[in-house]
């Protein structure tokens, strides 16, 4: 029996070879991920009594692992051997459809032989908190698969916690199945998780950075549960994505330019030329409603750019959400408007299991699109970051084929 199979070149079922192809960035190579990320052999891992190894067939790429290549704002190689795991690598990937090949002792609600998707929330399971049947995101030992963990879905066979398995929608094909559910579970708990700001029937939504992976996921959510969502881009290449995906309008925030942090507010002219921009920002919201009503929910991500404008123009009562600062960390807003107006200021990150089942139950129904964007060969997973730090990644979802052979695979109904 081979210790190495050529991708795609199954062994037989529960048999796991001892050397697998990876993706893989190592800290001497940190930095752009064209570079970073680069193809290797590497060791199978051997699983715990929770784990599950998955034949991955398709992956998902994420914005994570691009940080991941940068060594920015965490080393996480770093960060793994400070908590004692050996390894002076990174084998991510945070996204994957796949076929479990081998489980511990305490997993039950998946065998081998199984096909699922595996959602990246990571805890411990004799976590208190955790114990405690409380919300495991919110545990000190979350961390998110393929990301803070190693052996993620760039690998042949993927490390995974059970709990993290989800039955694989018949409907869908590799590698719809194994785009989506990071940025789905991630915007399903922005906007469905933090109660009692969400989304109810006819309420505005504003998505900032709509066409990306995870505002096309909010846009597809949003229209699924009966709210009105309004999609911001760059580039009005992205509309016609946006309506299709369940925008009722589209702004072009290259039409505004007082993005950043915001002027001092003693500084009457600067802050004077800024609220004007951010007031603008507001009628363009109004606009392509058509009827004067601000948003319930605003969908952050970028944060420090985009921070001020996403205070200044929410409902009263209303919050804004956020799951990064791919613009930077340094936020502004004015308080006036937000104590006032009662406004809610919410950091949200992944999502639970339920979480994760409740987006993956509205793709299989059909009511929520993967928006896979377009698949790529393993090779080409460095390329794919790349394409994502610059911003010339294609609207949507990507994927990449791992052990799937061919597109269109994968489909049981
Ligand atoms: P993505 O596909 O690259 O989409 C991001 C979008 O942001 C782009 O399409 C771009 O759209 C928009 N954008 C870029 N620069 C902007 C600016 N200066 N102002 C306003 N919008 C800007 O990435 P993604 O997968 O959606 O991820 C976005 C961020 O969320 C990343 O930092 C990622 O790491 C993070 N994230 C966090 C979690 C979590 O659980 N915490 C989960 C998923 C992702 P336009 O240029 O068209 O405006």
């Amino acid at each position: 029996m081979s210790d190495l199979y050529d991708l795609g070149h199954q062994p037989p079922l529960g048999v796991v070879p001892a050397r697998m192809h990876a993706f893989a960035v190592r800290q001497n190579r940190f930095g752009q991920p064209r570079d970073a990320w680069r193809r290797e052999v590497l060791p199978t891992p051997s699983i715990a009594a929770d784990e599950v190894l998955v034949y991955v067939m398709a992956s998902g790429i994420n914005f994570n692992n691009v940080w991941a290549a940068l060594g920015q704002p965490l080393d996480v190689i770093a960060e793994r051997q400070k908590m004692g795991e050996p390894e002076d690598f990174h084998a991510g990937g945070s996204d994957c459809s796949g076929i479990v090949w081998a489980k511990g002792a305490e997993v039950s609600n998946v065998n081998v032989g199984d096909e699922v998707i595996v959602h990246s929330g990571w805890w411990k399971a004799d976590d208190p908190w955790v114990l405690a049947g409380k919300d495991p995101m919110l545990a000190e030992s979350t961390r998110i698969w393929g990301y803070q963990t190693n052996y993620g879905s760039y690998c042949q066979f993927a490390r995974a916690q059970g709990h993290q398995c989800i039955v694989k929608p018949k409907r869908l094909t590799w590698e719809e199945a194994g785009c989506f559910l990071l940025c789905g579970s991630t915007a399903y708990r922005m906007l469905m998780g933090w109660a009692p700001n969400v989304i109810e029937p006819n309420d505005v939504v504003l998505v900032w950075g709509a066409a990306g992976g995870l505002g096309s996921m909010a846009l597809e959510i949003t229209r699924a549960v009966g709210g009105r969502a309004v999609a911001v881009v760059s580039d009005e290449s992205k509309r016609a994505f946006c309506l299709q995906h369940g925008a009722v309008g589209v702004i072009n925030r290259c039409q505004f330019n007082h993005w950043g942090v915001m002027p001092d507010t003693k500084d009457a002219k600067a802050y004077g030329e800024w609220a004007k921009g951010a007031r603008a920002f507001g009628k363009a919201i109004w606009d392509a409603l058509g009827e004067r009503t601000s948003p319930r929910i605003v969908f952050e991500h970028p944060g420090e750019a985009t921070l001020p404008t996403s205070e200044f123009v929410c409902a009263t009562g209303g919050m804004i959400v956020i799951c990064a600062g791919t613009t930077g960390y340094n936020v502004t807003l004015d308080l006036r408007y937000h104590w006032m107006r009662q406004k809610r200021f919410q950091g949200s990150h992944l999502s639970n299991d339920e979480q994760a089942l409740a987006v993956t139950k509205l793709v299989g129904d059909g009511r929520v699109d993967p928006c896979l964007s377009h698949t790529y060969r393993f090779d080409q997973i460095p390329e794919c970051h790349q394409l994502m730090l610059e911003n010339k990644h294609p609207h949507g979802n990507m994927a990449v084929l791992v052990n799937a052979t061919k597109e269109g695979e994968g489909q049981t109904n």
